[in-house]
């Protein structure tokens, strides 16, 4: 075989240099090959005849013309040998491109002229070209691959450079991808293809890269119609005036003229030759001419029936009509954004907070943004010191990217800036839930008639725990939950639920911290706090929840959740089905949703000294955010005197804000009148601390 390739490259070489002093021969590399391998390759003429007799055979049983079931999307892979100089000038877009005029050409939507042919000449091929997402290995591409190659221009038909051997790169597995080479091919050759006697690991096309694509390809080769015409070769059509002069012999096509030999130039308007002497003369707009990329048109509808042949059901290239590799790669080449601060995110304006990446995946690129801070955004994988000189309260954005995939994450009010220290020293609260303002009133559902019990809660799918999934926020420590009480009959004095934090990824899966709270002691149609008996410390993705058990008699809990969202809804609660396996709750009960729960936590910067803080679970605050009366809703008879309410601005002013007594254990604050924006309330009870932020927006 060596030997072939040897001497066919001398060959080459020799009519290269005849013919550069006759015509424009650049598009004559297919033909070149094809028929040296006609006369010198061992079975080549047997299976390129036997590919014919497959053709014709398969057009003969179609009279009527042939379109798949579905239109075949051929997954391509460019393999980019070029000195650094041509890379440099060569962009990934120049391939991105190229598929995209493939396209255009073979669904027939090319607009160039078909002169005085009918439009129905102009076919629609049903073949599709997509950049492969897939490689080999099952892990994430580009599509393109890139090696550096210093060295003389490549020979027409040397398969070199489809060989990583010897300068290139072996073809990718080619019953799964369409390979196309791209190189600087000597003597200003285009391309050159094989056609598909065997979906060998030279089948495909090696094009020159100064003809691929369209930005900055050489004109008049700059329309992709190199590409175009070379991969009719790939799908078996060869030229169209039938690859030797004289009108005795065609392409094998009724629907393209006979035709006296090429085209060359751009040509327009009716052209005759000496086969075609009446309107609308030859076909010099089809691929299959060697007419320059803006005269090209148009592959007839035999030519499109032949093509078709070879994707059909015992056709050579029926394996690439089930090729997936234009899917979605595998989860392991994703990435995911994550990170943490490595300083205090409670700062006092002038000091600065240090970033921590804690991303996964393979990654290549990061981008940080910084609201408000100096520098505002940073490519270091770690940033440091970025300063933060205005009061307030700002979000740190994460782009992660692989080069291929990307993934953000904004983390919301994560640092707090503040004028002076905060006079309590460790930070301050708040108070997040996944449900939004406008999706009050909250509900539960009865699971009547197809089972006893509620969602979520206790019910005949015995669903043993239900979990929310939260995963931005601004705390490092949860202090309490704020239960929405919806049903609490306790069957036993005993009977408890267990309220639950868990941390985990896609499910729960490590518990942080639970506290049993007895069922008697919640009542329906309230807020309930649940006050943890010291914080728990989370950092990451993180589930709240609840665990139920079943006795007999009955106990009967439920709280309230969002209404159902719908198909395209978010769904953040997840539920452990009878047989301990967690599922969403979409998954079991076709709703998406999230739990009413509110969960309070502290940011603090002294983890040592949290005890201090301690919320006081005796008071609950709603509706956050708030667009007006905030109420502070006491579960006991309180007196006056045994509560105190102050509220500062962000810079530790304190404001003189109306609050009222509703009821005997029911305050509320009346924010009506500031402006919206974030707020602080202290909230003393008898000897103990609440603190919260409160986001005011009218
Ligand atoms: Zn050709």
């Amino acid at each position: 075989m060596k030997n072939f390739i040897l001497s066919l490259i001398a060959l080459i070489l020799n009519l290269s240099l005849i013919f550069a002093q006759t015509v424009d021969n650049k598009k004559w590399g297919s033909d070149i090959v094809h028929k040296w391998r006609l006369e010198h390759e061992v079975g080549y003429a047997e299976s390129y005849e036997k590919l014919k007799n497959y053709v014709a055979d398969f057009v003969a049983k179609h009279p009527n013309g042939y379109s798949p079931k579905s239109i075949i999307t051929i997954p391509v892979v460019f393999h980019v040998v070029l000195s650094p100089t041509e890379h440099s000038s060569f962009l990934d877009l120049r391939c991105i491109e190229n598929i995209g005029t493939l396209n255009t050409d073979y669904s027939g939507t090319n607009t160039h002229s078909m002169s005085d042919f009918p439009a129905s000449l102009k076919a629609n091929c049903d073949i599709q070209f997509c950049l492969a997402t897939i490689d080999t290995s099952g892990a994430a591409t580009s599509g393109i691959e890139r090696r550096d190659y210093i060295g003389p221009d490549w020979a027409t038909g040397d398969n070199g450079v489809k060989q990583t051997a010897t300068g290139g790169f072996d073809a990718w597995d080619p019953t799964k991808y369409l390979n196309i080479w791209v190189c600087n091919l000597e003597y200003g050759m285009l391309g050159y293809a094989t056609y598909p006697t065997v979906l060998d690991n030279f089948y495909g096309l090696v094009i020159d890269y100064t003809a691929t694509g369209t930005t900055g390809a050489l004109p008049p080769y700059d329309l992709g119609g190199t590409a175009s015409h070379e991969i009719g070769h790939c799908l078996y059509l060869s030229h169209i005036w039938g690859d030797s002069p004289g009108c005795t012999n065609d392409d094998g096509f009724s629907d393209t003229p006979i035709q006296d030999i090429a085209s060359y130039g751009a040509p327009t308007g009716v052209i005759f030759d000496d086969c075609q002497t009446t309107s609308p003369g030859i076909m010099y707009m089809n691929f299959m001419d060697y007419s320059d990329d803006i005269a090209y048109a148009n592959f007839t509808p035999d030519q499109k029936l032949a093509m078709q042949a070879l994707f059909a059901p015992g056709g050579v290239l029926e394996p690439l009509t089930t090729s997936d590799k234009c899917g979605i790669p595998q989860s392991n080449d994703s990435v995911f954004a994550d990170f943490q601060a490595t300083t205090a995110r409670l700062i006092v304006q002038g000091q600065t907070v240090g970033f921590q990446d804690n991303s996964t995946g393979n990654i290549s690129s990061w981008y940080w943004t910084f609201q408000s801070g100096s520098p505002a955004s940073s490519t270091f994988q770690n940033p440091l010191n970025i300063i933060y000189n205005t009061p307030g309260i700002y979000d740190v954005c994460l782009i992660v990217s692989n080069g291929i995939y990307s993934d953000t994450l904004c983390k919301q009010g994560y640092i707090v800036v503040t004028t002076q220290p905060w006079p309590d020293p460790n930070g301050y609260c708040d108070t997040i839930s996944n449900n939004l303002p406008t999706e009050f009133p909250l509900t539960f559902v009865n699971l009547l008639p197809s089972n006893w019990g509620y969602l979520p809660g206790h019910n005949g799918l015995h669903i043993k725990a239900y979990a929310d999934k939260y995963v931005n926020y601004t705390f490092n420590v949860i202090s309490q939950l704020i239960v929405p009480v919806s049903k609490a009959w306790a069957s036993l004095p005993s009977s408890t639920i267990r309220f639950k934090i868990w941390s985990g990824s896609s499910f729960p899966q490590t518990e942080l911290g639970f506290k049993d709270i007895n069922i008697s002691n919640m009542t329906p149609y309230m807020y309930y706090p649940v006050l943890f008996d010291s914080p728990i410390q989370v950092n990451g993705t993180f589930f709240c929840g609840f665990e139920l058990t079943y006795s007999t008699p009955q106990d009967t809990f439920t709280c309230y959740m969002v209404n159902d969202r719908g198909a395209l809804g978010l769904n953040t609660l997840f539920v452990k089905d009878s047989n301990n396996t967690w599922r969403t709750c979409d998954d079991v009960f076709g709703i998406h949703t999230s739990l009413g729960t509110m969960v309070a936590g502290c940011l603090s910067n002294n983890l040592v000294n949290i005890e201090q803080n301690v919320t006081n679970n005796k008071v609950a605050v709603y509706p956050l955010p708030s667009s007006g009366l905030l109420n502070i809703d006491f579960s006991e008879i309180t007196l006056d005197n045994d509560v105190e309410m102050r509220v500062f601005d962000l810079l530790g002013n304190e404001l003189k804000i109306p609050k009222s007594k509703t009821s005997e254990n029911l305050f509320k604050i009346d924010f009506s009148l500031q402006t919206s924006g974030i707020y602080f309330i202290i909230i003393r009870y008898k000897t103990q601390l609440y603190k919260t932020k409160v986001s005011v927006i009218h």
